[in-house]
C-alpha cells in the first residue's frame, strides 16, 4: 500500500484480517465491474439473483456435509445477530421456548451491535453499554499458556471444555440455546489456538445437552488458518457457521450464515425466518464474493496460508528467543500473534499505562509495516500483536515482515527499558 506521500507499507494484518487475497486483485475488480453493468440491486423478497444463488451453491460445496442453507448479510456483527436469531427461532419452532441463553467465552469478540455485544467478552467494548440489554453467560477462553497448562495434553482441552458443561448446569440445561465460539481466537485473545481435545469435547457437550454449536468464523473463515474454515482442523462439526471478513475480502461488505436443513426446515414450516436486511444477498456483493472464492481456489490460498503460516510461526518463535519482552507466540495458518510480558515466569503483563501494543504498532508503522494490536487479557491489560498478512504472502513478504518486526522490537525494547 502507498500513502498520499508515496510511502510504501506492507500490509501485515490484511487490514483487520480482511484482505485475504491482497489488495487490487484484477480478476475481482473485473467481476465487480461486470456485475455493476448487469445489476447492483434486487430486493430479496422480489428476486433471487443469479449472483446470490451461485455464491450460495459455491459456499455450500465448501462447508462440512449437511450445511446446505445460506443466508447472506453485509458484515460480521450482522452475521452473529442472524445466527443467534436463527438458533432462537429454531428452538421456538420446535417447542423449545425455554432455550434462549447463548453461552460464549471471555475474552471474545463477536461484533458491536447490541446482540453481538451481549455475547462478547471484552470489557472496553461492553462496559459503556452496561447494563446490557441482556448480558449472556461466559466461560473462560482456553488460555492454557496463562494458566501454566500444556496445550498438547488432552486433559487440558477437557479441563476448559468441562467449564462449559459446568456453566450449562449452572444456567439450567433447558435454558441454554447455543454455544458461540471462535475456533481460533481473533482480536480479543490474539490467535488463541484451542488446546488438544477442546473442540471435540465441546461438540460432545453440546450434543449431550441439545445445544447448538455456532462457529464464529468471521475472522478464521475463507482460508485464514490454512483450511477453508478454522473449525475444519478439528472433528467438531458446527450447527451454524458465521462468516464475513475474508468473504468480501475488503472489496465489498459481505457475510453469510450457513446452517443445515434439519435446523432450517422447522422454521420454514412455521412461517419462515422472521429476519432480513435490505442489502442481504446484494448481487454486487455476491458476485464479488464469488470472484474472491474463485481466487482462493485457483491460487491454492488455503494451502499457501498453511505453509506460510508454519514459516511465520517458526520465525516469530525465533524472535521470541531474541527479545525477552515477547512472552508467548501462537497461531494457526496466517492468523498468528505474539504477546508482550514483563516476566515470562509469572506471565505478568506490561503495565497498562505503557500502552505497549499501540506503541509497537506505531513503531512498525514508522518502518512501513502494518500490524494489528489489542489488549489481550479481557481488554484491560496485556498486549498482543496480530501478524496476519494476506494469504497470497510469499517467503519474501515474510522476510520483509520479520525485518520490520525485528527492527521495531529492538526500538521497543530500548524504549520500554529506558
Ligand atoms: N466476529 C469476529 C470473530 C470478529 O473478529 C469480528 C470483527 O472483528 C466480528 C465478529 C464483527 O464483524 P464486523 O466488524 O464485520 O461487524
Amino acid at each position: 500500500m502507498w500513502d498520499q506521500d508515496g510511502r510504501r507499507y506492507l500490509d501485515g494484518s490484511s487490514g483487520a484480517m480482511v484482505c485475504n487475497i491482497g489488495h487490487s486483485n484484477k480478476n475481482v475488480l473485473t467481476a465487480m465491474r461486470r456485475q455493476m453493468e448487469k445489476s447492483t440491486f434486487g430486493y430479496r423478497l422480489h428476486f433471487e439473483t443469479e449472483a446470490s444463488e451461485q455464491l450460495a451453491s459455491k459456499l455450500v460445496g465448501l462447508m462440512p456435509d449437511g450445511l446446505n442453507r445460506v443466508f447472506f448479510v453485509s458484515g460480521g456483527s450482522e452475521a452473529v445477530e442472524t445466527a443467534i436469531k436463527l438458533a432462537r427461532q429454531h428452538a421456538v419452532s420446535t417447542g423449545q421456548n425455554s432455550r434462549w441463553k447463548v453461552i460464549s467465552r471471555r475474552p471474545s469478540y463477536h461484533g458491536c451491535s447490541l446482540g453481538a455485544l451481549a455475547v462478547t467478552g471484552y470489557d472496553p467494548l461492553t462496559a459503556p453499554f452496561m447494563p446490557m440489554m441482556q448480558d449472556m453467560p461466559k466461560v473462560p477462553a482456553p488460555r492454557a499458556y496463562l494458566d501454566g497448562l500444556n496445550p498438547d495434553d488432552p486433559a487440558t482441552g477437557a479441563h476448559y471444555a468441562n467449564m462449559l458443561e459446568a456453566q450449562i448446569q449452572a444456567e439450567g440445561p433447558n435454558s441454554v440455546l447455543a454455544f458461540l465460539v471462535e475456533p481460533v481466537g481473533g482480536a480479543s485473545t490474539g490467535a488463541l489456538v484451542p488446546p488438544n481435545g477442546y473442540m471435540e469435547r465441546i461438540r460432545e457437550i453440546c450434543d449431550h445437552y441439545g445445544i447448538l454449536l455456532i462457529m464464529d468464523e468471521v475472522m478464521t473463515g475463507v482460508g485464514r488458518t490454512g483450511a477453508f474454515l478454522g473449525s475444519d482442523h478439528w472433528d467438531a462439526r458446527p450447527d451454524i457457521v458465521v462468516m464475513s471478513k475474508g468473504l468480501g475480502a475488503g472489496y465489498i461488505p459481505l457475510g453469510a450464515v450457513i446452517a443445515g436443513d434439519a435446523l432450517v426446515a422447522p422454521i420454514l414450516e412455521t412461517g419462515g425466518f422472521a429476519h432480513g436486511f435490505t442489502y442481504a444477498g446484494n448481487p454486487l456483493a455476491c458476485a464479488t464474493g464469488l470472484a474472491v472464492l474463485h481466487e482462493i481456489e485457483m491460487q491454492g490460498l488455503c494451502a499457501n496460508a498453511a505453509a506460510m503460516g508454519d514459516t511465520l510461526l517458526a520465525r516469530l518463535k525465533s524472535l521470541m528467543q531474541k527479545y525477552e519482552l515477547i512472552g508467548d507466540v501462537r497461531g494457526k495458518g496466517l492468523l498468528t500473534a505474539f504477546e508482550f510480558m514483563a516476566d515470562r515466569d509469572t506471565k505478568a503483563p506490561l503495565p497498562p499505562h505503557l500502552n505497549a501494543h499501540q506503541r509497537f504498532v506505531d513503531l512498525a508503522y514508522a518502518r512501513g509495516l502494518i500490524v494489528y494490536s489489542r489488549r489481550t487479557r479481557g481488554g484491560t491489560e496485556g498486549d498482543h500483536i496480530l501478524v496476519c498478512p494476506p494469504l497470497i504472502a510469499n517467503t519474501q513478504h515474510i522476510d520483509e515482515i520479520m525485518h520490520g518486526l525485528d527492527a521495531s522490537m529492538a526500538q521497543f525494547s530500548q524504549d520500554i527499558h529506558a
